[in-house]
């Protein structure tokens, strides 16, 4: 099962991984990061299907995904 690590604190709420995930199971979180922004989270990891939009959609790099044991960074183009 994929799964999706977000970083609070690289994360500026843009919610562009919000707007990208098919499956819309990417939210924003009630609560602040160190940057004073409200932070994605994921709502319902197992719903995740790895199609990894979420990952190439956040221009801060915020989003790192797991699959079987193998970690995929993306990076900002
Ligand atoms: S990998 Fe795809 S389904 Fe999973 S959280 Fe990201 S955008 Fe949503
Ligand atoms: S796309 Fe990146 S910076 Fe924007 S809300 Fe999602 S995790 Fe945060």
């Amino acid at each position: 099962m994929p799964q999706i690590k977000i970083s609070p604190d690289r994360c500026k709420g843009c919610e562009l991984c919000v707007q990208a995930c098919p499956q819309q199971i990417l939210g924003m979180s009630r609560k602040i990061n160190k940057k004073g922004y409200f932070y994605a989270e994921v709502v319902e990891q197992p719903r995740c299907i790895g199609c990894r939009l979420c990952c190439i959609a956040c221009p801060d790099v915020a989003i790192e995904m797991k699959v079987h044991g193998t970690m995929y960074h993306y990076f900002a183009y």
